[in-house]
């Protein structure tokens, strides 16, 4: 199976909207385009959820046959290290190999040495076709970046290697460096893909840490022009060491948290259609928030469900946040009381978390903190899967529309 030049990480904690979520994908087929879909589920969300791998696996299968898919899809091993790969070699054929705790912890003189061996003839002013700016290339930022990667490259190494002992060739990589404070500039992604191919680590796609903030289920937060300029070098970085490096051909960038970014969409689609470049983009979270507002919509017990879990997330306020804190921006002391939020009638829930920022009913921190929250869910078992069942018309409508409309249609088609 081959992951297509657009691929699109579709995530469901709990495993019932995957028909729904394929047949987004399904309409942009339907307009000439062809999308990948891969089922992303992380180690994290599995053990707050307490399920197992094998269930992605299951829920894409199903959603597959159920549409009558024959195009390729895959089930993503999501973020995983050296000690959380084991439960997903099974199931899984696409492996997001996170490296993010190495970077930055140092590096084994040899391996210093040979990289500054290796890119010793780089040293002066460095051009890559495309990009205006040059890029002075030094003694002491090849040491830095050394110091910086070569760890983080040689444990995905290790990853990766153990992953092609257990399943072959037919799977695709990805490795993920977006779980970190820094961004990483473009050149600094150059060394990192071209460090990759020389230690024999043949990857499919990239997820760096942009520049900006990628909040949880919420839009972009940062320099707009900055965040374009960025991207668009990294496009042309990736051309540059498949040409000159020969790095594979079909090897692309990954956007992580990549969900509700409507204000970067434009730019994101414009400058892969001009350099005709591949790409990935993982989302996840957002359809449990399209359970929530389904549910709210439909009144009666299903809003009585959103306001019970409401409740008892706010109450427990630290534990569900403290795991997202990098990537959330919510204040205690700004969410509405569960009182508050029950005095609420069901359009106003709807209009406080759908996510659309021109109504000043939206609500963007409700919104990050109920994404955090479906551990609450979780434990409440089948009292919220049958609501789920119940409402699936609603449901699966919102989950449909919300991919198609808000996500694939301004990435990929317009
Ligand atoms: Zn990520």
């Amino acid at each position: 199976m081959k992951l297509g030049k657009y691929s699109f990480g579709i995530g469901d904690r709990f495993g019932h909207q995957g028909p729904a979520q394929l047949k987004a994908i399904e309409e942009v087929m339907n307009q000439g385009l062809t999308i990948t879909p891969v089922w992303n589920k992380s180690h994290r969300e599995h053990e707050i959820i307490k399920t197992t791998p094998g269930s992605v696996r299951t829920e894409a299968d199903d959603a597959v046959n159920k549409l009558g898919w024959d195009d390729a899809y895959f089930v993503d091993a999501d973020h995983i290290t050296m000690d959380t790969i084991e439960d997903f070699l099974v199931s899984s054929n696409y492996f997001t190999i996170d490296v993010a705790d190495f970077i930055g912890n140092g590096i084994q003189e040899s391996d210093e040495k040979t990289f500054l061996e290796k890119n010793g003839s780089l040293i002066g002013d460095m051009e890559i076709p495309g990009i205006s700016e040059k890029f002075e290339i030094n003694e002491s930022l090849l040491k830095k970046i050394a110091h910086n990667y070569i760890n983080a490259i040689k444990e995905a190494r290790r990853i990766y290697q153990h992953i092609k002992k257990e399943k072959g060739d037919d799977v695709v990589i990805e490795i993920s460096m977006d779980e970190v404070e820094k961004p990483q500039t473009p050149v600094e992604l150059f060394f990192i893909l071209k460090t990759l191919s020389e230690y024999d680590v043949q990857i499919n796609t990239i997820a760096p840490k942009f520049t900006g903030r990628f909040n949880k289920g919420v839009d972009y937060v940062g320099d707009l022009d900055k965040f374009s300029q960025e991207f668009e070098q990294d496009i042309l970085v990736i051309k540059h060491v498949i040409s000159d490096y020969h790095l594979p051909e079909d090897l692309k960038l990954s956007v992580h948290s990549g969900s509700d970014k409507f204000s970067i969409y434009d730019s994101i689609h414009n400058i892969i259609k001009q350099h005709d470049s591949g790409l990935h983009v993982k989302t996840s979270g957002t359809t449990w928030l399209e359970e929530l507002i389904g549910l709210a919509s439909a009144d009666n017990d299903g809003l009585q469900m959103v306001q019970s879990i409401y409740k008892t997330a706010w109450s427990r306020f630290k534990e569900l946040t403290d795991p997202y804190a990098p990537v959330i921006d919510v204040d205690y002391e700004g969410l509405p009381t569960p009182d508050t939020f029950n005095s609420w009638e069901s359009k106003k829930v709807v209009a406080k978390l759908t996510h659309n920022p021109d109504d000043p009913e939206f609500d963007s921190q409700l919104r990050q903190f109920l994404h955090c929250s479906y551990k609450i869910a979780a434990e409440k078992k089948s009292e919220y899967y049958n609501l789920l069942k119940k409402y699936e018309k609603v449901i699966g409508s919102n989950v449909t529309n919300n991919l198609y409309k808000r996500h694939l249609k301004p990435l990929f088609l317009e």
